[in-house]
């Protein structure tokens, strides 16, 4: 295939050397024949071909050009060439969800027999695709310890393939070491994949630490206002183009065009938003350390975070807008109750277990995002009973605290 044939889609025309903040703004296709400033949404399953050669050219792929929705469609690019330059990768595929983006990452890189590393602090549904439905195929995986990077070193096998981790991990705020782990990868011939939906690009770009790939729950930051379900992979374009983007077309791991199109536009305030939701964290994560009812704070920014030097020269020195505490309490059933009590008090910060919103969430990780476990592997990952995770959002700060007072002052 010639090169001019392949430049078919143009590029967006932008300078180099642009900043992030720039390219959140502007980076994507160029403007179609009516120069609208804000990004199209081209709301179409397909796409009206010349003539029956030119198909036949594009469907073979020997041409790139938009033919069928599944395959791809403008808007759906644009929020990836977004991304893209955001993650510093050369290649994105869009997904239809977080988790779909970690199918699309196992499923085009592995086969039968191959090994993965996993931390055990990953979203849950990540390990139980990992675990339990990619093992059904013949995936071989085990989980190892977040911080304890002589546990990964010690779990890697001759067929080991792919590393993955998140970094800080919900809701305890651990980090993993970037850059040690793309090491122990890379020594072995394997790969690292991180998934970046805490932090986002706008705190921690992995690539720069020596990952292979990123994935994103555009769910959470990238989108920012809780409005939509939406995904990515991140990574090298040719690999991505080779391996995970056939899975993608056949599997139909799509993203919809109007969840692209939301994601597109919260880029554009990302860089805002992560460091006034992250200031904010700071704020309430001091706040709380100085609670007489709160027994610990798990906030990265922190001095007294065990790795807090880490996260200043991982995440751009910002420990992000997560914080998780630890309520005062006497034995399981009393700590819950506490808990409890501090959560239903609250009047601004909505009871629900998203993040990344501008409005501000608080949940109960031990009796809904890590239900599922069992005391003993509750217990095993600190995720005690009396354990809140805040997600900082855009609210007046002092209203938040306000709003958590209000619950640890009946304790
Ligand atoms: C939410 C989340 C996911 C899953 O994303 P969905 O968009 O809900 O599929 C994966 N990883 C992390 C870290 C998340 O927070």
């Amino acid at each position: 295939m010639s090169n001019s044939e392949k430049k078919r889609i143009p590029s967006s025309g932008l300078p180099d050397g642009l900043h992030l903040d720039t390219l959140a703004v502007r980076e994507g296709l160029p403007r179609s024949q009516w120069g609208e400033n804000s990004e199209a949404l081209f709301v179409t399953s397909s796409f009206v071909q010349p003539d029956a050669a030119t198909a036949a050219r594009r469907f073979a792929e020997e041409e790139e050009a938009f033919t069928y929705g599944r395959f791809g469609n403008p808007t759906v690019m644009m929020m990836e060439r977004r991304l893209a330059a955001l993650e510093g990768t050369s290649g994105c595929i869009g997904t239809g969800s977080g988790m779909s983006a970690n199918l699309l990452l196992l499923m085009g890189l592995l086969q039968k027999g191959d090994h993965v590393l996993c931390s055990r602090s990953m979203f849950g549904s990540t390990l139980r695709l990992i675990q339990g439905d990619m093992g059904k195929f013949g995936i071989e995986s085990t989980t190892v310890s977040q911080t304890d990077l002589d546990e990964w070193r010690a779990a890697m096998r001759p067929n080991t393939k792919l590393l993955i981790a998140e970094s800080p991990s919900n809701p305890l705020t651990d980090l993993c070491d970037i850059a040690a782990l793309a090491d122990i990868a890379h020594r072995a011939g394997a790969q690292l994949a991180m998934d970046n939906s805490f932090c986002s690009p706008a705190l921690q770009q992995p690539v720069n630490f020596g990952a292979d790939f990123v994935i994103h729950s555009g769910t959470k930051y990238l989108d920012g206002q809780g409005r939509v379900i939406a995904g990515a992979l991140c990574g090298p374009d040719e690999l991505l183009k080779a391996k995970m983007y056939p899975v993608m077309k056949s599997a139909g791991l799509t993203l919809s065009p109007f969840n692209a199109w939301v994601v597109l536009k919260g880029m554009e305030t990302l860089s805002v938003r992560m460091q006034a939701q992250s200031q904010r964290a700071l704020q309430i994560a001091h706040w709380l350390s100085e609670q007489a009812q709160v027994a610990r704070v798990h906030y990265p920014g922190l001095a007294s975070h065990p790795q807090h030097a880490l996260a200043m020269a991982q995440q751009g020195g910002s420990g992000g807008a997560v914080v998780a505490f630890d309520v005062k309490g006497q034995g399981e059933h009393d700590l819950r109750a506490r808990a409890f009590r501090v959560i239903d008090a609250a009047q601004v910060a909505s009871i629900t277990t998203n993040l990344g919103d501008v409005k501000s969430t608080i949940c109960h990780p031990a009796t809904t995002s890590h239900g599922r476990l069992t005391e003993a592997q509750r217990q095993a990952a600190g995720i005690g009973q009396g354990l809140i995770r805040f997600a900082v959002g855009l609210e007046d700060v002092d209203d938040l605290k306000v709003d958590l007072l209000r619950g640890l002052s009946q304790l």
